[in-house]
């Protein structure tokens, strides 16, 4: 009777141990704030934005979103002067990274109200503003804009006149600004761009590779990522300011450069970018829930261009940075108790920065590494250290370059220190 029960009680804990085996393997399907499916990447329908140009006659009134990086779908006249614009994600459901983007202007100088509304979404961002075509950039203040506290809806009203009064949820950053900035940095004889894949609607997937001849026989490798969601622009400004930093001519830079290459991808979802998407491609998926398919060309050429470094005994990769914006600065590193090389780096780096960046709110928020996204591949695919790096939307311009410039720094000095107990 007592071996019976003994052996029942057994059974009952190996089906209990079971269980709760099963519950940790069980398939990651996405976030709280994912929309269902999030990590279904095959190919979607998405919605398709109409590019024209909208005229008010009766009070010669225009709005447009016939330039990249716009959105607005329709424009409804509500008053004398009054407009409602509806702005529209190109799937749904979707998180909620409400973009948008026109230009407006009159026939005679006038004043306007423009109530902004969503589908599938509420007002999030403060509108960015530009009065002489993009060239300088203002945040709307609160005598220009509010967000209606009830409704949450966004309501600017202002002054415009014959010329062409542009306004976009943050300063636009298209394809246009990224080959800018990369035809720039790519001056540098020891920068090679070069184009690793193309997107599904043809643009170019670049690759950024910062390698420096120097006589060490391993070299380090440092992987970054940015731009898998086409609004998160102050975290694609401050990798940006990262990865100029690592190519500088600082004497911490060029000794960083003897140690390591850096691999990096700043702009992996140009068609997002140039079509004003809240989140996806051109075919609806979210790229950073597909790091385990790889369906999508954009990911796809990413991993294929990074996993030759698999193969090589002269490069060694260290630690993989994916650039992204959200409500608040925050790192979300690997729980502490993986294991990863070099072990709990992002932890240390953390607390440096927040001991030379005390105004800097930064926080923390480990994950495990169930997740198909891009920090989790490359942990797993060369057993590094990685994290995903999240800039405060809100955060001013010179708030991302000071962050971006100066995290590279600590980071430089760090992994310095780690390459030099590692392989030396
Ligand atoms: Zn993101």
């Amino acid at each position: 009777m007592l071996n019976t029960r003994k052996s029942f009680l057994f059974i009952i804990l190996i089906s209990a141990l079971t269980l709760s085996s099963c519950k940790t393997s069980e398939e990651f399907t996405g976030y709280s704030y994912d929309p269902e499916g999030v990590t279904e990447t095959s190919d979607r329908e998405i919605n398709h934005q109409n590019k024209r140009t909208i005229g008010f006659l009766e009070d010669g009134v225009w709005i447009t979103n016939e330039f990249r990086g716009s959105r607005v779908n329709d424009v409804i006249r509500t008053g004398t002067y009054h407009y409602r614009l509806q702005i529209n994600p190109e799937i749904s459901p979707i998180n909620n990274s409400p973009w948008y983007g026109f230009q407006v202007w009159a026939d005679d100088t006038t004043h306007v109200t423009l109530e902004l509304t969503y589908t599938d979404g509420r007002h999030r961002y403060r509108p960015e503003i530009s009065y002489n075509g993009g060239q300088t950039w203002q945040k709307a203040d609160s005598i220009s804009y509010n967000r209606e506290p009830e409704t949450r809806i966004g309501v600017i009203s202002l002054e415009i006149g014959p010329e062409p009064v542009w306004i976009s949820a943050q300063v636009p950053q298209t394809t246009t600004e990224f080959r800018e900035w990369s035809d720039r940095i790519a001056k540098k004889a020891f920068i090679q761009r070069s184009v690793v894949g193309s997107s599904h609607q043809g643009r170019p997937i670049y690759q950024l590779k910062i390698s420096e001849y120097s006589g060490e026989p391993v070299k380090g490798v440092v992987l970054i990522y940015g731009r898998q969601h086409p609004p998160e622009i102050p975290g694609y400004i401050t990798g940006l300011h990262f990865i100029e930093e690592l190519a500088s001519d600082s004497d911490l830079a060029k000794k960083f450069r003897e140690y390591f290459d850096i691999w990096t991808y700043p702009l992996m979802n140009p068609d997002g970018a140039d079509n004003g998407h809240w989140r996806t491609n051109s075919t609806g998926v979210d790229l950073n829930r597909d790091w385990q398919y790889f369906n999508q060309p954009e990911t796809n050429a990413v991993r294929r261009s990074l996993l030759p470094l698999l193969n090589r005994d002269d490069r060694k990769v260290f630690y993989a940075i994916d650039f992204h914006s959200t409500g608040e600065t925050v790192f979300y590193p690997i729980l502490k108790e993986i294991e990863t090389f070099p072990h709990l780096f992002t932890y240390r780096w953390l607390d440096e920065i927040k001991r030379e960046l005390p105004d800097i709110e930064l926080n923390v928020e480990p994950f495990p590494t169930d997740s198909p996204i891009a920090k989790n591949w490359s942990h797993k695919t060369f057993g590094i250290d990685a994290v995903t790096y999240e800039v405060w939307d809100g955060l001013p311009k010179d708030q991302l370059e000071k962050l971006g410039t100066e995290s590279a720094q600590i980071f430089m000095e760090m992994m310095i220190s780690e390459f030099e107990k590692k392989m030396k």
